[in-house]
């Protein structure tokens, strides 16, 4: 037997290497390929697979009418491939060559398809997807036992149920985080805090407030199954999916967390400038002379003053009086006293109050009603749907009325949990942040009076506050 042994020159390469033969896209290369091939610039094509070269059945239409075009034409193209001898000249290889595309072709729709509902399918059963660990969760690594008691590591699974666990450490960090940010601390100051702390990322990098941020907006945190980017819903029960682990904030207090993100992010530039205020007692302390602002200045770390500024510092940016300053750190140290005081006095107070929301039936029975009226909508159409649509958006909207003032109760019941937990006895060791939010909730203002008497020591009857809750309605 003899093997005969063709040479061909080749002329160019064709290559699309990148773009799949079978999606829906052009393909450069392909059109150049066939082009040169009418054109007589090659006299024929060598591929791996035929199914490297068409996956659709057009395609391999438009090579065979070339090939024909060719033939009719008294110019033989030849044909090759690696695997199977198909002569696109000849009327059989036309046809072994369609058979292949035809079941290429629906093999790779099949395929695609399996897997976009395979994706769908996973992602409703609320099974987690694999990828990086997320912060605050360990992923298992399951164990096998055999009958003889050996245990053999498993392959580490993270998508199979029960193989997320909680990391106490992690979780804590983030309830830590969330109940910071709900008091009223900066996202930049608890970055610095966790960095100071040597936590790190689940990819064992420092924070910043984009990762934090992003760590904490993820709807995960609450259970919530993401897929392609948003919570998924159950198109059975019109429930959001829940993810098969255990979640790490209540789900009321993640929304409300969101929200402040979110916010946060559209008046960026205000909270930024707040965030910069290192001061304890700016924007309380106002000069009982002109009424204006008191500023902080600092001279050192350990020496610095409020002051009414004589430019700039106005209650309209026209500049104070300039006529009253008091040392900062005596002015902080008189007015922490007060509120520590204060805080002893509220915690009998809170320990009375109960820790569920008293409306939660209520918006249950809502939002039940809210499902039971989008069931409603689906079914209809023309006028009625129109009517049940309306009826819809009236029902969301009661809806969000009620998470809304959740949330705010949530808020509300977090400071105030906070307080108690964090007691007069801690309240050094908390950031800058968080102790100027708190007076300023408890705070409308405080006057500092001219000094009267002489020496060094700070006259603490200087200092005039105005408590909130005396000058306010309702508190
Ligand atoms: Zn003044």
């Amino acid at each position: 037997m003899s093997h005969e042994r063709q040479t061909w020159r080749i002329k160019r390469h064709h290559v699309d290497n990148d773009i799949s033969a079978y999606k829906d896209v052009v393909r450069p290369e392909f059109e150049r390929l066939l082009a040169d091939l009418e054109d007589g610039v090659i006299d024929g094509i060598v591929v791996y697979d035929l199914d490297r070269l068409a996956r659709r059945p057009r395609d391999l239409e438009r090579v065979i009418d070339i090939y024909d075009a060719a033939s009719k034409a008294g110019r033989r193209l030849v044909f090759r491939t690696v695997h199977d001898a198909i002569d696109l000249s000849s009327p059989d290889g036309i046809t072994l060559a369609r058979v292949m595309v035809a079941f290429a072709n629906k093999a790779s729709r099949d395929t695609s398809r399996r897997v976009a509902a395979k994706h769908r399918a996973t992602a409703l059963t609320g099974r987690p997807v694999s990828g990086t660990r997320p912060f605050g969760w360990d992923w298992v690594r399951a164990e096998v036992r055999l009958a003889d008691g050996r245990v053999l590591p498993d392959v580490t699974d993270p998508g199979r149920k029960g193989n997320q666990r909680i990391n106490e450490f992690e979780a804590n960090v983030i309830r830590r985080a969330a109940e910071d940010l709900l008091a009223g601390v900066a996202l930049n100051t608890i970055v610095k805090d966790l960095n100071e702390r040597g936590v790190r990322t689940s990819r064992d990098n420092a924070w910043s407030a984009a990762t934090l941020k992003q760590m904490l907006l993820a709807p995960r945190l609450a259970g919530y199954r993401v897929h392609r980017g948003e919570i998924l819903v159950d198109p059975k029960t019109t429930e959001f999916v829940r993810g098969q682990w255990d979640p790490i904030l209540d789900e009321g207090v993640w929304a409300a967390l969101e929200d402040l993100l979110l916010a946060e992010g559209r008046v960026g530039a205000e909270r930024r400038s707040e965030a910069h205020r290192e001061y304890f007692l700016s924007g309380l302390l106002r000069c009982s002379e002109c009424q204006g602002p008191l500023h902080g200045n600092a001279r050192s770390e350990k020496h610095f003053y409020y002051a009414c500024k004589t430019r700039g510092g106005g209650l309209k940016g026209e500049g104070g009086c300039g006529k009253i300053s008091a040392s900062g750190v005596a002015v902080d140290g008189v007015v922490s006293e007060l509120l520590k005081a204060r805080m002893r006095a509220a915690t009998v107070e809170v320990a009375a109050e109960s820790a569920v929301w008293p409306r939660e039936g209520e918006l249950e029975a809502l939002k039940a009603d809210l499902r039971a009226k989008f069931t409603d909508y689906s079914e209809l159409s023309g006028d009625a749907a129109r009517m049940a649509l309306a009826a819809v958006q009236a029902a969301q909207e009661q809806v969000e009325e009620l998470r809304q003032e959740r949330s705010d109760w949530l808020k509300n019941r977090l400071r105030t949990e906070r307080q108690v937990k964090v007691g007069p006895e801690t309240w050094n060791e908390l950031p800058v942040g968080a102790r100027r939010q708190y007076a300023r909730a408890e705070l409308q203002a405080i006057f500092v009076l001219r000094s009267t008497r002489r020496g060094n020591r700070f006259d603490p009857n200087r200092l005039v506050p105005v408590w909130r809750d005396l000058v306010q309605e309702g508190g």
